[in-house]
């Protein structure tokens, strides 16, 4: 998938942003005419475009009319939320501004299903939208923010997103650790049978230890585009405040050529400055994670930690543990010897009622000073 040479990313920042993605797609280098692309961004959940979560609806709108006025044959806008769905998905994402945003171009990914094979030690095979057999490429529209578990969910990551329902989920109980779940994530994006080009939303960003869903919303104000997503990863590292090298996923890929995971492997243009105070989840243990696997990750994993005064009740929480470790009674009792610490619940509350406490990890992050 990468190429030999430098690869090149622009980070561009936005006044006018139908400018700035006109822009960034003609830094594609993109014949798109009679193509059919799947524009894919994050629709996490039921998010409004403020709370930062979701890709911005404006970004989108104008991917969508740029592909038009490129004579993308057709153009397809869908995602798979993260849990299970609780109405049809045009309703259940209606909030983000994306089926408006898509300009009847709103595709309901979740209904029809095909089979992805993979090479990974974790699974041979998953379910994914069948349109990803019937596009010729994909349009990539990550948000920039953390995650607890992957500690950025950057343009590789954004690509778990084409497979549907809960079993991204499960998925997380065949890869626990953070390091191995990096590797399902990489097994999984070079398994694509379709180009991956990527325009990243920084107009906001979330950071904090509760990505992707729970966390401080950050003006940036930048798009960062690119046709290697590890290359755009590995900017989008930087501009975090660390080495890409320290990013599993990007680590991962990296090692099986699939991009770069050094800065003097990519050509940046335009303002890739790093920004102020941006924090990220602990590090140090995830990356030990190289090491660690089993009990022992468990054992030194940071833990979601409840707010019941913010708790509504609803059982999401419970309902996305891949490893059934909730009980409602009636707020959720985690059962933290059962615990894999995914943090899937955390992603899946609407109301924001679970985060991530340091454990060990956060110890040794601050013994390390990073
Ligand atoms: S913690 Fe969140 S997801 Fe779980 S029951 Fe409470 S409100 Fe629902
Ligand atoms: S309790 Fe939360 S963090 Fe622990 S396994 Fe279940 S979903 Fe994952």
């Amino acid at each position: 998938m990468a190429d030999a040479a430098r690869e090149r990313v622009l980070v561009r920042k936005v006044a006018d942003l139908d400018a700035a993605v006109t822009e960034a797609l003609d830094f594609l280098e993109q014949d798109f005419r009679g193509l059919r692309v799947w524009v894919k961004p994050n629709l996490l959940g039921s998010h409004h475009p403020d709370e930062g979560v979701t890709t911005d609806p404006g970004v989108i709108a104008a991917c969508v009319r740029e592909l038009r006025n490129r004579s993308a044959r057709a153009v397809f806008v869908g995602d798979n939320p993260g849990g299970g769905l609780t109405a049809p998905l045009s309703d259940f994402v209606a909030v983000t501004g994306a089926v408006e945003a898509s300009d009847g171009s709103f595709t309901d990914v979740s209904l029809r299903t095909t089979t992805l094979k993979l090479e990974s030690r974790f699974v041979p095979r998953v379910a994914v939208s069948a349109l990803l057999n019937e596009v010729d490429l994909i349009l990539n529209l990550p948000v920039f923010k953390t995650h607890a578990l992957t500690i950025l969910t950057g343009a590789v990551k954004n690509l778990f997103g084409v497979i549907p329902g809960r079993q991204k989920t499960l998925l997380h109980a065949k890869a626990r650790s953070a390091v191995e779940f990096a590797e399902l994530m990489v097994d999984i994006y070079q398994a694509l049978p379709v180009p991956v080009l990527s325009v990243v939303d920084a107009l906001r960003g979330m950071d904090g230890p509760s990505g992707p869903s729970n966390g401080r919303v950050l003006r940036i104000g930048r798009l960062i585009t690119g046709r290697n997503p590890v290359a755009v990863d590995a900017v989008m590292a930087m501009m975090a405040g660390t080495k890409p090298d320290r990013i599993p996923t990007i680590r991962i890929a990296a090692n099986r050529g699939l991009g770069p995971d050094r800065l003097d492997g990519i050509e940046v243009t335009g303002d890739s400055t790093p920004i102020p105070g941006f924090r990220l989840p602990t590090m140090l243990v995830a990356n030990l994670g190289t090491f660690l696997s089993g009990a022992a990750y468990t054992a030194t994993a940071s833990r979601p930690v409840l707010a019941p005064d913010r708790c509504t009740r609803c059982g999401r929480c419970a309902t996305g543990c891949p490893v059934e470790a909730i009980t409602l009674a009636p707020t959720p009792v985690i059962a933290f010897r059962n615990c894999i610490s995914c943090y899937c619940c955390v992603e899946f509350c609407p109301e924001r009622a679970l985060s991530v406490r340091r454990g060990i990890r956060g110890l040794l992050r601050r013994m390390s000073g990073r």
